[in-house]
């Protein structure tokens, strides 16, 4: 079982929260990178069948929050300028954003789409909105005022996904880009995706993957372990799998759909050895050209770092 809100006494799990075994490995300790604060560790447990880590000790809900750095208003109203502006989608960071919605496009041509943990809505921002009605969840209150205010076009709901403004049966389509690891229970957030889809609606999901090379090659200093505690959960192929075949959802492609998002993740590990092990960037200059061979290693075994997995609800399955 998943820890509930408040986490038990003993702050570890006694078995795999995803398929109950009760062989579990010490993966490796990792840092707080996100917040600068080493001295903090955490341990990264991983279970032996399944391959699904998360973070030890376990924290709730209230706790974790103090983990988040505060919002910052400003950027994202500057971001909002820049986008009206037409300066955002010139620069380098929006190829992101533009080739999540192409990926989309392949699946959904139009309709309602929901973004879970949509932040300022960036990714919503860049879906046309002559084919997509458009609907963000984002936690702070202040940034879905203040993007409500300033694009009134994106229906922004202040919250999480189990907020009872949310229709049953309305969504399209819905997707969690590096998002679902960070969620307590992601075992009851897919069963509520299950019923705000209409019957075979699609799914996506991006996250970083810990049976990824990149995650064993660099165990401590990979990119995917940079946001702990934050990042909870840990998942592998299989894990996934079989949590989105437990909350009804079929598994229609596992995708390294992001080329710039997977190679990002291996520079900043190359960079995070470099810097913590010999303390200057020499190492990783000199290693970095052999990163192009490691990520068409990945592609060839399709043990990516960040996987894409593709989704749908079952028709006929209404709740
Ligand atoms: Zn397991």
């Amino acid at each position: 079982m998943f820890a509930s809100e408040v986490p038990s006494p003993t702050r570890r799990h006694n078995e795999c929260p995803i398929c109950h075994w009760r062989e579990t490995e010490l993966f490796c300790v990792a840092a707080d990178r996100v917040r600068r604060a080493p001295e903090e560790s955490w341990d990264v447990v991983r279970c032996r069948r399944c391959g699904f880590g998360w973070t030890e000790p376990l924290l709730g809900t209230e706790e974790l929050s103090g983990y988040y750095p505060p919002t910052y208003l400003g950027t994202i109203d500057t971001r909002i300028g820049e986008f009206l502006e037409g300066k955002l989608q010139r620069s380098r960071s929006w190829r992101g954003e533009t080739e999540k919605v192409r990926l989309v496009m392949r699946y959904v041509a139009s309709g309602r789409v929901l973004d879970v943990g949509c932040g300022d809505g960036k990714f919503l921002w860049a879906l046309p909105p002559d084919r997509y009605e458009r609907a963000g969840i984002e936690r702070s209150a202040k940034t879905v005022e203040l993007v409500r205010r300033r694009m009134p076009d994106i229906d922004l709901v202040s919250g999480d996904i189990h907020s009872p403004e949310l229709e049953p049966g309305r969504y399209d389509l819905i997707t969690f880009w590096h998002v679902l690891e960070h969620l307590p229970r992601p075992d009851l957030v897919l069963e509520r995706v299950g019923k705000l889809l209409r019957p075979g609606g699609w799914l996506i999901i991006s996250l970083p993957c810990i049976d990824s090379l990149q995650a064993s090659l660099f165990r401590s200093f990979w990119y995917g372990f940079d946001d702990v505690p934050r990042h909870l959960h840990h998942f592998s192929k299989a894990s996934l799998n079989r949590l989105l075949e437990n909350a009804g959802f079929l598994t229609v492609r596992h995708l390294l759909f992001s080329r710039l998002v997977n190679f990002h993740s291996l520079k900043h590990s190359l960079l995070n050895w470099s810097n913590e092990r010999f303390h200057s960037r020499i190492p990783y200059y000199a290693l970095k050209p052999a990163l192009l061979g490691l990520e068409a290693f990945e592609r060839v075994t399709g043990r990516y770092g960040i996987r894409t997995v593709i989704a749908r609800k079952r028709q006929g399955t209404n709740d």
